[in-house]
């Protein structure tokens, strides 16, 4: 599937006022910078404003950095599951007991959970 989220390392960024999660992108260098028109500069752009109301300062930045792990857990988490899903099939779960506590089931309920949240991730199909 086609990567629809910003591109690049998230990050989190702090003035006095926000906390922020942001993205450097490359974007055209603008046209009074007098590098030509195929000149290139970094600029930065924000994904996410972590709220501040209502929220203690280690709370927010506990979410931040959730937020800005996000692209990196998902990328990990699609490897992953590839992964397992491979290794499940060569292998029989108890499909009668779905109370089964045995490594191989538990992995599968573990696998459709983490399918189940890449789905959500990514938007549906
Ligand atoms: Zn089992």
């Amino acid at each position: 599937m086609q990567m629809k989220h910003s591109e690049g390392t998230w990050k989190i960024r702090k003035d006095e006022n926000q906390t922020f999660v942001s993205v450097d992108f490359m974007q055209a260098a603008p046209l009074w910078s007098g590098d030509g028109p195929s000149a290139t500069c970094t600029s930065t752009k924000d994904v996410a404003i972590v709220a501040k109301f209502r929220m203690q300062p280690e709370e927010r930045e506990a979410n931040a950095r959730l937020i800005a792990a996000a692209p990196q857990m998902l990328e990990a988490g699609k490897e992953f599951v590839e992964a397992i899903a491979e290794l499940l099939m060569s292998v029989q779960t108890h499909i009668e007991d779905s109370d089964c506590e045995c490594r191989i089931c538990v992995a599968d309920r573990s696998y459709e959970k983490f399918r189940a949240a890449i789905k959500a991730a990514e938007g549906g199909e």
